[in-house]
């Protein structure tokens, strides 16, 4: 039987196992081993519902043991793969005790990380929402500067998905909150092109969200931001969510594999891991070539579901002595503009309001934890949240509730 391990059980690593575990896939008779060290997995697009308090917390968590129903969950992290011998050692987080796993087809989906981009002062005044409790720490923030009659904005630094979606759900959510939406570049979501850019401005536009492009933020304080233009903005919460890079584990995992600038393993168009044999990576850890419109894809669950989809058939394929074929996009990329609502595009045509909304949770998986019947509040057990530094400069690890 082919062993296949799978690094990180997020919305990549998941997919990988969803694909693997049924269909023609099932019948070839792999036996898939999936690592991650924690039983609770987040999803994070939804945290954004929570800090809005549209969500219970509970809906942004999933419990990680139902992907043993399909395959084994080893709750470990991982720490070194020997590539040569194709061995993974891991690492149990309780007893830090290291055990090893033999593999024949090896799957990296660790995910990113926050990262601080050189800006000062975002450990101790920023927030940046990766984990429920990060979420949580926002609702509260948010709600002690309106029970103070504090009259300042919070400020969102980084239009791409997270910050989009932060912004927007607080402001219709909260509609006492007054919320501003920077960054350094002239339209919002410039990752994604200028087509759902612009679909993003028209939804910011129409909402209550204060737009700031060409933001350039130089340093954050207690209770301001300033701009490298010299502009000081006054802030009564700050939310970080402009720097990321790959997941620290997907670097030092494989020292010595070819690493863009935010620390991605580059990946050929079929998503392996380029000089490394029988190595597939998709996700926030992955640099994989966006062959539809040109450079990288952005790290997006959208991205990540759907090159998990393709990392799970192009194995079948070579286990079937079949050629793997190239990662494609042909699915709907939305943002959510409000607790019902999302913007986006799909092959030139413009989506929005409910529709939107539910080919929002469609393209991520997550229909039922968004329209499905209510779950608990219990968020479960959360990591930290790490900010990690620009190289050269060394920072704590900053966990939620400290800043
Ligand atoms: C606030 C917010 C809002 C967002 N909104 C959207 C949106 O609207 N649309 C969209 O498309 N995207 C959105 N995103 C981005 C999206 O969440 C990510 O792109 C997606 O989660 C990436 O999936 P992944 O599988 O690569 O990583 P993850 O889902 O982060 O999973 C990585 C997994 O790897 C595990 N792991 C880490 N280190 C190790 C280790 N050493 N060993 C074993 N396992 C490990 C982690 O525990 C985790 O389970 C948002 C992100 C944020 C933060």
């Amino acid at each position: 039987m082919t062993r296949v391990v799978v690094l990180g059980a997020g919305i990549g690593g998941a997919s990988v196992v969803e694909h693997l575990t049924r269909g023609r896939a099932a019948r070839l008779g792999v036996d898939v081993t999936v690592v991650d060290p924690r039983r609770v997995g987040i999803v994070r697009p939804l945290l954004p519902f929570v800090a809005a308090g549209v969500l219970a917390p509970g809906a942004a968590a999933v419990d990680l043991r139902r992907i043993g129903r399909h395959a084994r969950l080893v709750c470990a992290e991982a720490v070194r793969v020997d590539t040569a011998a194709k061995r993974v050692t891991v690492r149990d987080p309780l007893t830090r005790g290291e055990s090893e796993l033999p593999y024949d087809q090896l799957v990296v989906a660790l995910g990113g990380a926050a990262h601080d981009s050189g800006v000062p002062g975002i450990i101790p005044h920023a927030i940046c929402v990766r984990t429920v409790a990060d979420a949580l720490l926002l609702q509260r923030r948010v709600a002690e500067a309106a029970a103070a009659r504090l009259r300042l904005p919070v400020a969102v630094i980084g239009a791409e998905l997270a910050g989009i979606s932060i912004a927007s759900l607080l402001s219709r959510a909260q509609p006492h909150t007054a919320v501003t939406l920077l960054d350094r570049k002239p339209w919002p979501l410039p990752s994604f092109g200028r087509d759902l850019g612009t679909a993003a401005e028209v939804a910011l536009a129409g909402s209550a969200v204060t737009w700031r492009p060409g933001s350039a933020v130089a340093e954050i304080g207690s209770d301001s931001l300033l701009l490298r233009d010299g502009t000081e903005l006054p802030s009564s919460v700050v939310v970080w969510t402009a720097g990321h890079r790959s997941a620290p584990a997907a670097e030092s995992a494989f020292p010595g594999a070819e690493l863009t600038a935010g620390r991605r393993l580059v990946t050929d168009p079929m998503l392996r891991v380029r000089g490394l044999a029988d190595v597939w990576a998709c996700g926030d850890c992955a640099s994989v070539p966006w062959l539809d419109v040109g450079g990288d894809c952005p790290p997006a669950g959208v991205f990540a579901r759907t090159q998990g989809a393709r990392v799970a058939v192009n194995i079948a394929r070579v286990l079937r002595g079949e050629y793997p074929r190239s990662f494609r996009r042909d699915i709907p990329i939305l943002v959510p503009a409000g607790p019902h609502t999302a913007v986006g595009t799909f092959r030139g045509l413009h989506l929005s309001g409910v529709p939107g909304a539910y080919a929002w949770a469609a393209s991520l998986g997550c229909v039922r934890q968004r329209y499905g019947p209510a779950h608990g509040t219990d968020p479960g057990p959360d990591d930290p949240t790490t900010v990690l530094p620009v190289p050269g400069r060394t920072v704590p690890v900053f966990r939620a509730g400290s800043g």
